[in-house]
C-alpha cells in the first residue's frame, strides 16, 4: 500500500472504528469517542527525553499519546491523559518542532510513541514518523511502545514508518482482570507480537511487569511463551510495580521470585528493569 491507500484506509475505518478488538463502530472523525477516549485530532498530553527506558533504546525521546483501549485498574498514566493536551499542529508541523530540538539539545537512539496506547491514534503516529524520517534520514530509529492490543491488519501498514517495538505482555487468559478484563486479551497481543517478530525480528523488546500474587500464573507461563515462540526479542522483566491509589507495591517474594525465573532463563539479551542482569 502507498502512504495515501494507509491513510485513506485508516481515515475510512475510524468512521466506524475497529482498530482494535473493542470494535467500538463510533465515527471518530465526527467526533464520537469510544473506549479509548480519543477522537480524531492529535492528542499527546507529554514529550521528553527518557533516560530511564531499556538500555538498547536510550536516550529515547517519548511521545505520550493520550488514550487507550485497555482499562488496567491500576494503571498510574489513565489520569494523566486525560488533563493535558500538547499544541502539536499536523503531523509535519509536528515532525519539524521535533527536528528543531533534536538538532539543537540532543539527537535520541530513538523515537517512542508510547501512551496511553499510540494505536489508537495510529494515522498521527504514522504520518509523524514518515515526516520524521524524511527530515532526519540518518536519524533515530522509530519505536512503538504498544499494548499489543489492536487490529493485526495495522501492522502491515507500518513498513517504512516503525523500526520496531515494545510489547506489553501482562498476563495469562485466567487473570485478565489485570488488564480490565478482555477476555481475547493474550490470543490477540501472543498474534500480534509474533506476527511483529517475523516482520521486525531485530527489533523486538517485550516488557512484563510483575503483578503482586502472579509469579507463577503469569509470569512464569509469560516468559515461557515469549522463549518458545519469539525467542529472538529480548524480555525486559519489570519489577516496579506500584498501585499509587491504594499505596502498595510488588512484595519482596514475588520480586525474588521473578528474578529468579529471569536468572535460570541464563539468556543475555534480556534485562530487568531495563538493565542487562
Ligand atoms: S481504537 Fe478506540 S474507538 Fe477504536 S475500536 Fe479501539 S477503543 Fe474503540
Amino acid at each position: 500500500m502507498t502512504r495515501e491507500e494507509i491513510c485513506r484506509a485508516l481515515a475510512e475505518r475510524l468512521q466506524a472504528c475497529d482498530l482494535c478488538p473493542n470494535n467500538c463502530g463510533v465515527d471518530r472523525s465526527q467526533g464520537q469517542i469510544g473506549a479509548c477516549g480519543v477522537g480524531d485530532s492529535p492528542a499527546v498530553y507529554q514529550n521528553f527525553m527518557h533516560y530511564g527506558e531499556e538500555r538498547v533504546i536510550i536516550p529515547a525521546f517519548v511521545i505520550n499519546l493520550c488514550g487507550c483501549g485497555l482499562a488496567c485498574p491500576t494503571c498510574p498514566e489513565r489520569l494523566r491523559f486525560g488533563q493535558k493536551r500538547l499544541p502539536t499542529g499536523s503531523p509535519d508541523a509536528y515532525a519539524a518542532a521535533l527536528c528543531n530540538y533534536f538538532e539543537h539539545r540532543q539527537m535520541p537512539k530513538t523515537v517512542e510513541w508510547i501512551g496511553g496506547e499510540p494505536t489508537a491514534q495510529i494515522k498521527f503516529v504514522l504520518e509523524t514518523s514518515w515526516c520524521l524520517k524524511e527530515r532526519l534520514p540518518e536519524g533515530p530509529l522509530i519505536y512503538l511502545n504498544t499494548n499489543g492490543y489492536f487490529d493485526i491488519a495495522l501492522l502491515d501498514m507500518m513498513a517504512g514508518a516503525i523500526d520496531g517495538f515494545v510489547f506489553d505482555l501482562k498476563c495469562m487468559p485466567a487473570c485478565t482482570s489485570i488488564v480490565g478484563g478482555n477476555h481475547d486479551y493474550f490470543d490477540v497481543v501472543t498474534r500480534v507480537i509474533s506476527r511483529a517478530a517475523s516482520l521486525y525480528p531485530e527489533h523486538i523488546i517485550i516488557r512484563h511487569l510483575v503483578m503482586p500474587g502472579h509469579v507463577s500464573c503469569c509470569t512464569a507461563p509469560v516468559l515461557e511463551w515469549c522463549i518458545s515462540h519469539v525467542p529472538g526479542a529480548s524480555l525486559n522483566v519489570m519489577t516496579g510495580f506500584q498501585d499509587f491509589e491504594r499505596g502498595t507495591a510488588l512484595p519482596e517474594a514475588d520480586r525474588a521470585s521473578a528474578l529468579a525465573l529471569v536468572h535460570r532463563l541464563g539468556r543475555s539479551h534480556d534485562m530487568i528493569d531495563g538493565m542487562p542482569f
